[in-house]
């Protein structure tokens, strides 16, 4: 198949942990590859935004990353990007020439937008099939976020637009369904495809980073407020008052780094300070990939806690690397991460609940290494980027012929491990 990948703000060039830059990038990045070594021509196309990027990056002999000109060549946060969808579609249809693909995949809404308004440009007669993956949705962000979401106010209207005119809908966790659904959007055109994890690069076996403290736990994201890294912060006094005092928290990711700069690395500062765990938190900032497996291995836990996760990668992550997750209930958490199996839950915005689900895996190696094991088993059997492409190639399949099957609404086969 000739494939064209849509992901205006996330390039899978783009360095990972900065504010706009997290899993869509992993997950366009690693998809694309997927699908190439199944021998398809894929092109990702993303917006240009340095005036020294080249027009086009090859990556693989089958893979690669276009760069459009569309708004000005420098970095624009996401929300604001609306305005350049129509000259986005415009370098996509440019590049297409005469010879559309056989189906182009929107990747975040604003995509989906340039997406649809592309395939309608293929040659007189012919419409190329749209599949699109929302990675967020408006109406959870407004849920959560309120007045703080700096989405365009266009979205609530557009978005839901973009999932009734695509010809197929890959949601990335079952959760998602049901939001889609009451956004209007008939669930028998949405398969679930999960995002996947990069299994050569994300295993048990392997060194482990040296540690400061007899206990670790590890933070890993994009430093915004609604990844809910103050809680786990906040978890810190109630884990001494449970007598687990010798306890450091490794927070890795976020734009500007540790220095103090980046507004929200400040505020978790302040916070850890004003709780007197100051000691016990350090702020690491942007870690390359290839360094984030010895630093998984070097935890005791992972807590992603999140006040909703549309996906989440990192949890995957961890779970490859054998170690257990500490997880909100929430979005995508609820499919990766099984209770008491691979991980603990807890519930939402709760610093209590994470301390005594972190307490209950510190004191007992015996729980942690069989929910390590189990997670690791779990991750190879059902998030590897191969499955994700070939499941991701049925949806395409399914579009191109016009069905809309329902695949939506089964149970998530990874409900069991
Ligand atoms: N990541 C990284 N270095 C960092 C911070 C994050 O490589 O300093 C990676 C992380 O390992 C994961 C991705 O960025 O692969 C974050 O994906 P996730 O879906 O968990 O969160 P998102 O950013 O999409 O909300």
């Amino acid at each position: 198949m000739k494939i064209s990948m849509i992901s205006e703000h996330a390039s899978p060039l783009a360095a990972l942990g900065g504010v706009d830059a997290g899993g869509q990038n992993v997950h366009v990045a690693a998809l694309s590859i997927a699908l190439a070594r199944r021998g398809h021509r894929v092109t990702v196309y993303t917006r240009r935004d340095s005036p020294d990027l080249p027009a086009t990056v090859r990556v693989q002999p089958r893979l690669e990353v276009v760069h459009v000109d569309a708004g000005p060549a420098t970095h624009v946060p996401k929300d604001e990007l609306l305005p350049f969808m129509g000259a986005l579609a415009d370098g996509v249809v440019l590049h297409w020439g005469g010879e559309p693909p056989d189906v182009v995949h929107g990747h975040f809404w604003m995509s989906g937008i340039a997406a649809l308004d592309a395939a309608r440009r293929g040659p007189a007669g012919f419409r190329v099939p749209v599949v699109q993956t929302f990675h967020a949705l408006g109406t959870v962000k407004r849920r959560y976020q309120g007045a703080d979401d700096t989405s365009p106010a266009e979205r609530s209207f557009l978005e839901p637009s973009v999932g009734r005119s695509a010809d197929r809908i890959i949601a990335t966790c079952s959760d998602e369904v049901f939001e889609l659904k009451s956004m209007g959007i008939a669930t028998g055109k949405v398969s679930i495809a999960p995002c996947g994890v990069d299994l050569e690069l994300f295993s048990s076996e392997g060194p482990a980073d040296a540690r400061t403290r007899a206990h670790r736990i590890l933070s890993v994201g994009r430093l915004v407020p609604r990844k809910g890294v103050d809680l786990v912060i906040r978890s810190l006094p109630y884990l001494r008052e449970a007598g687990f005092d010798d306890v450091e928290l490794l927070i890795v990711g976020g734009g500007a780094g540790a220095d103090g700069q980046d507004p929200e690395a400040r505020r978790l500062l302040d916070l850890a300070r004003d709780l007197g765990v100051a000691d016990q938190v350090e702020l690491r900032g942007q870690v390359p990939r290839e360094a984030m497996p010895g630093i998984f291995r070097s935890a005791d836990a992972v807590a992603c806690t999140p006040w909703y996760e549309p996906f989440g990668i990192v949890p995957l992550e961890a779970m490859a690397c054998g170690i257990p997750v500490v997880a909100a209930a929430v979005g995508g958490l609820t499919d990766s991460v099984v209770d008491h199996a691979t991980g603990l839950h807890v519930p939402p915005k709760d610093p209590e609940a994470i301390a005594g689900a972190v307490a209950a895996l510190l004191s007992s190696p015996a729980l942690r290494r069989k929910l390590g094991q189990n997670g690791e088993r779990r991750a190879k059997a059902r998030y590897s980027w191969s499955r994700v492409a070939a499941e991701t190639e049925t949806a395409y399949q399914l579009a191109i012929a016009g069905t809309a099957q329902s695949s939506s609404l089964e149970p998530m086969e990874g409900a069991a491990l």
